[in-house]
């Protein structure tokens, strides 16, 4: 039999000149490039021993038996063994994100030994090949060696199909596309067996990985040739499924804006250059990636800390970080701090690491951290409360559950229910009852803010239509406002469309608008006219938190003021005629005043012999669920009833 050399000699070229440049260009530490390594140089190995077989097959007269069995030999374990080191990166790459069951890795070992059995066995039984005087022959278990390799591509992309979802998209495509490749390669081999192209496919599917998946140049970033932020998740994520841990040095820039906005973007630029330069050579036995806005990233596995990051080493960093950088046409200071996380940090899942990691470089680069620091478990502990908030809020806002609470507004002088304010709540699995005071910031920062709002408003209007009628009393119910909804630009849109969808009218919604809002005058006084001719009522929420004034509220249509707690608690702290004189100032231009916070019937008395309007407070009730808000009231109008009756 004859076999047919050229193209493995092509392949072989072509696959030296990648493993070479593969083996130049610098990489992640991550498992699947090692294993990507593993697969080139196996398919190195094989093509070399298929070359070197085939050759002397051709030539069997020269070799004694034992050594042509023992080429042949050699190729059909490392043929075999490269099918199963395919199935076996394909596992690493889909469970770069999740963790694969064991079952998979178990079924593919099992295999992948007994085909080499079949394959060892050949020397005694002949079942896959023998040799014998004349040369070469295939044996009766010859087709074993295509099972084995359909069996491996049909396992692995059977992994590929089930764990789609932790796979990135274009990682997703370029390894379907190699699969393709190799199946294609399958049935080549079997129709035009004595052409050797089996290894021709092999090395068209490790390019096409490289290109899509390896390539380190992805991931680096123009400027400093670091890996960048994608890269460096892509790491943290491995190491923490495969439970290596490491050592975090973040360098955070913190005049990264200004330094911009003074030295020009590519005076800026040229120094990025420079200082990733500085720290890949300085942290040589570390990676180094570029997270953005002039903050660096060095992590370190914890086996080589000691070694090579010493903090002599690292305090000559900063110092460096901190001296000039000259870029030729000038001098570039900037200031950095370090934020350190030790490799002893408990941190059960790899969300809340990089949850935490992005937050701190945030913080830092925002100004709200300027010296360097330590990154501890009670740091962590309150990052992980937030993560957990966040998760809980987007839930919630998701499936529409964000729940409004009512509580009661009595009108001072008659002691009746009149109005509620509806205060958000969030009901979360395993932190129970989230309250506002942590999820609106949270929300007025990622701008779900206008979300919320729209659900309060819905629910409050719902509930007005379906119980308003048994409600007589209930002339108003409260929504807040926060300052970012007031500049919201659909914020008429929505306030207009519910309330008339539900038939509510909107003279019974009056709108809390806190101190804060009133900073941005213009744009506010143009949404309150507005919602004004819709006949909305404006109230200012917590009077006396911030820094509003007489004159200044005086500028917008107010129709009442809510004190807010502290201060009336600071009046029974310390009684003295401040907050009469507020309440009778407010009363004399004509705005009604409730007082918040009223926690005892001695309260509630002198708020009401002071002038109040209105007074809301736990001596009342606290917020509590629309159902229940009902119950309260009717009891509350039984009991006034009852107080005429006799
Ligand atoms: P706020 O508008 O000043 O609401 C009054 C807060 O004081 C409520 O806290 C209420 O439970 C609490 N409170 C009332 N009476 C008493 C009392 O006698 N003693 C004590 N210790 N507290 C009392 P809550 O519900 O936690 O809300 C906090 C803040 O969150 C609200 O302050 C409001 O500014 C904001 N908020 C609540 N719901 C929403 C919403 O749907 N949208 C917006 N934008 N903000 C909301
Ligand atoms: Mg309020
Ligand atoms: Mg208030």
């Amino acid at each position: 039999m004859t076999w047919n050399l050229s193209f493995s000699l092509v392949t072989a070229v072509m696959l030296c000149i990648l493993l070479g440049y593969y083996a130049l260009s610098p990489r992640l530490p991550i498992v699947l490039n090692r294993f990507f390594v593993s697969l080139a140089v196996l398919e190195m190995l094989t093509l070399a021993s298929d070359i070197i077989s085939t050759w002397m097959d051709m030539n069997y007269q020269d070799f004694p038996i034992w050594l042509l069995t023992a080429a042949n030999m050699v190729y059909f374990l490392l043929y075999v063994t490269r099918s199963y080191v395919t199935y076996a990166y394909t596992i690493s790459l889909a469970g770069s994100r999740k963790k694969i069951p064991s079952f998979y890795r178990v079924t593919g070992v099992i295999l992948v030994s007994l085909f080499l059995l079949v394959v060892l066995s050949s020397v005694f039984t002949g079942a896959v090949f023998f040799i014998d005087q004349e040369g070469y022959h295939s044996g009766p278990f010859y087709p074993v060696i295509y099972v084995q390799m359909f069996v491996f591509l049909i396992m692995g992309l059977q992994v590929l199909i089930r764990f789609r979802s932790g796979i990135h998209d274009s990682v997703f495509y370029g390894i379907l596309a190699s699969y393709a490749i190799l199946l294609a390669g399958g049935f080549f081999r079997l129709a035009f067996s004595h052409f050797l192209l089996m290894d021709t496919f092999y090395m068209l599917a490790i390019m096409l990985l490289y290109l899509t998946i390896h390539n380190a140049d992805l991931n680096r970033e123009s400027r400093t040739m670091l890996f960048d932020y994608q890269a460096f998740e892509q790491v943290v994520r491995e190491h923490h499924n495969v439970g290596i841990r490491y050592h975090l040095i973040g360098f955070v820039n913190c005049n990264y804006k200004e330094t911009r906005q003074i030295y020009g973007g590519l005076q800026t630029d040229q120094v990025l250059g420079q200082i990733g330069k500085y720290l890949r050579e300085t942290f040589y036995a570390s990676t180094v990636f570029y997270e953005r806005a002039g903050c660096f990233l060095v992590m370190t596995e914890a086996k080589n800390m000691q070694k090579y990051v010493t903090s002599d080493l690292l305090s000559k960093a900063v110092q460096r970080l901190n001296e000039p950088w000259d870029t030729g046409e000038i001098k570039v200071y900037l200031h950095f701090v370090t934020g350190q996380m030790s490799s002893d940090l408990e941190i059960h899942s790899v969300d809340l690491e990089l949850e935490a990691i992005r937050n701190i470089l945030e913080k830092g680069s925002n100004g709200e951290i300027d010296r360097d620091f330590v990154v501890d478990q009670s740091m962590i502990k309150m990052i992980l409360r937030e993560f957990t908030v966040k998760k809980a809020l987007s839930e919630a806002i998701r499936k529409d559950e964000i729940m409004v609470y009512l509580q009661p507004i009595i009108e001072a002088s008659t002691g009746k229910i009149v109005g509620a304010e509806a205060l958000s709540r969030i009901q979360d699995p395993e932190l129970g009852i989230i309250s506002p005071g942590e999820f609106i910031p949270l929300a007025e920062h990622s701008g779900s803010i206008m979300q919320i709002g729209k659900q309060v408003l819905t629910k409050t209007c719902r509930f007005l239509s379906e119980h308003g009628k048994d409600l007589p009393g209930l002339a108003f119910i409260n929504i807040n406002l926060s300052p970012i909804q007031c500049m919201d630009q659909e914020l008429v849109e929505t306030f207009r469309e519910v309330p008339k969808a539900y038939g509510v009218e909107p003279s019974r919604l009056h709108l809390e608008i806190t101190e804060e809002s009133l900073v941005d005058t213009e744009v506010l006084r143009g949404q309150m006219e507005l919602l004004g001719l819709y006949g909305f009522a404006f109230f200012l929420d917590d009077y006396g938190s911030g820094y509003a004034n007489q004159f200044r509220i005086k500028a917008f249509p107010f129709s009442g003021i809510k004190l807010d707690m502290s201060i009336v608690w600071a009046h029974f702290k310390d009684p003295d005629t401040i907050l009469p004189n507020t309440i009778s100032a407010f009363l004399g231009r004509g705005l009604t005043v409730t007082a918040e916070g009223v926690e005892t019937e001695e309260m509630a008395r002198q708020l009401t012999e002071m002038g109040c309007t209105y007074l809301q407070g736990f001596y009342f009730s606290k917020p509590v669920p629309m159902e229940e808000f009902i119950e309260y009231v009717k009891k509350n109008e039984e009991m006034n009833q009852n107080d005429t009756d006799s």
